[in-house]
């Protein structure tokens, strides 16, 4: 099987009948761009982030560039980020004149290395971008001491982690600037979009005129029906607005966060159990204080001990109807980042190391108890009847991992 009805697509969205009915109300309305449902999503997300300002735009991509706009990147500027992470989170340094220098992750939380972060830093370092990996929290305690010691910006690639939290506080409201993602996969959507969540009322006006061709603030106006204005052009910006009919999507999703996570919590806690004994690593439990916002329940294969590649194991899985991903294949081992920067695998043996092993399994709040049962039973049975040797990579590597 590799179609049909009963294959399980990773990181398929759950979209109701209330979807629909606020898309087809959207649609009749005739407010289908940007306007009162875009503004209402924004109140929304801001206050379920705790945030003051919340800036919807087209995508994460375009608040992680238009945050590297704000701030006012001299070319050759340095930003620190983790070369385990999505392509958009360094291409977004790079759209902004600077130079993207990763830093190892650790194998155990698969976020940047706090530990790493001081050696990295030179005088063209203006900014630390950390990734809550997975939906993990980075420990932001660290990082903060770190950019303040050396007077650095601080922002946020939050994509995975919309429901975190680090020692009391949403993600959203520690840096100056957090971005999130309502891309299809990721723990709500709005088919494609994103958030700027930020306390700082002129970088949210300043983000609003960059994503909307740098025309000055008042041309939002033009979104509502308080007659023509004229605008003036302030900026050469850029074309990021969210879409009422994106937004229409999002209104029905925020709501539902809360019960969403809790059965991805139960769906995590189920593989963990059923694969303990197995020759693989399973995540490391969420740090003391935090919550862990269950984006990706990534397995690291023992590939050695489970007698097969990880895309073999993959092949396996989809040849039983069981979508998998890869998150990720670290940054410096593409094409682009090696020959630009000249990186060699071993440069960041952390994230060389998980790019090789790790393997994410659908975490859908949408998964009912008989996909997760056969997805537990199918990933046992792959790993159990594959399972020729005794593991060559010592176990008590788990220790350092
Ligand atoms: C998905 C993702 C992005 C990009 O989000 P889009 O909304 O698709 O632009 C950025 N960073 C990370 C870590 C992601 O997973």
């Amino acid at each position: 099987m590799s179609s049909g009805d009963d294959y399980i697509i990773f990181g398929s969205p759950s979209i109701g009948d209330e979807e629909l009915q606020e898309v087809r109300a959207t649609l009749e309305s005739c407010w289908i761009g940007t306007g009162p449902r875009v503004k209402r999503f924004e109140e929304a997300f801001a206050e379920y982030v705790g945030a003051k300002y919340a800036v919807a735009l087209n995508s994460c991509t375009a608040c992680l560039h238009l945050a590297m706009v704000t701030a006012g990147l001299e070319p050759g500027d340095e930003v620190i980020t983790t070369p385990m992470t999505f392509a958009a989170t360094a291409n977004a340094i790079i759209h902004a004149g600077g130079v993207p220098v990763f830093v190892d992750c650790d194998r155990r939380s698969m976020n940047i290395d706090v530990n790493q972060i001081e050696a990295a830093i030179t005088p063209r370092t203006r900014a630390i971008l950390p990734v809550h990996f997975a939906g993990r929290p980075c420990d932001m305690e660290a990082i903060g001491r770190i950019a303040s010691r050396h007077g650095l910006m601080v922002i946020e690639d939050a994509a995975h982690c919309i429901e975190g939290a680090y020692h009391g506080r949403k993600i959203g409201t520690i840096s100056p600037i957090t971005c999130f993602s309502f891309y299809v996969t990721k723990n709500m959507t709005t088919s494609e979009g994103g958030m700027i969540c930020t306390d700082d009322a002129e970088l949210a006006e300043q983000v609003k005129v960059y994503g909307l061709h740098g025309l000055s603030g008042d041309a939002w106006r033009r979104f509502s029906d308080g007659g023509y204005r004229h605008y003036e052009v302030v900026f050469p910006g850029f074309k990021n607005n969210m879409t009422d009919l994106a937004a229409a999507i999002g209104l029905c999703q925020l709501p539902r966060l809360v019960p969403w996570l809790t059965r991805r919590g139960e769906i995590w806690s189920q593989y963990d159990e059923a694969f303990a004994d197995l020759p693989c690593w399973r995540p490391a439990p969420p740090e003391p204080g935090t919550v862990h916002a269950r984006h990706l329940y990534t397995l690291l294969l023992d590939c050695a001990a489970a007698g097969l590649s990880r895309d073999q194991f993959m092949a396996e899985l989809h040849q039983r109807g069981i979508g998998t991903g890869v998150h990720y294949r670290a940054l410096h081992l593409h094409k682009y980042y090696r020959e630009r920067f000249g990186y060699k695998p071993e440069d960041f043996p952390n994230a060389a190391w998980i790019s090789e092993r790790t393997v994410s399994l659908p975490l859908s709040a949408k998964l009912t108890p008989e996909d997760v049962d056969r997805i537990v039973t199918t990933v046992q049975s792959v790993l159990s009847k594959s399972r020729r040797h005794a593991p060559s990579e010592p176990r008590g590597q788990g220790e350092s991992i």
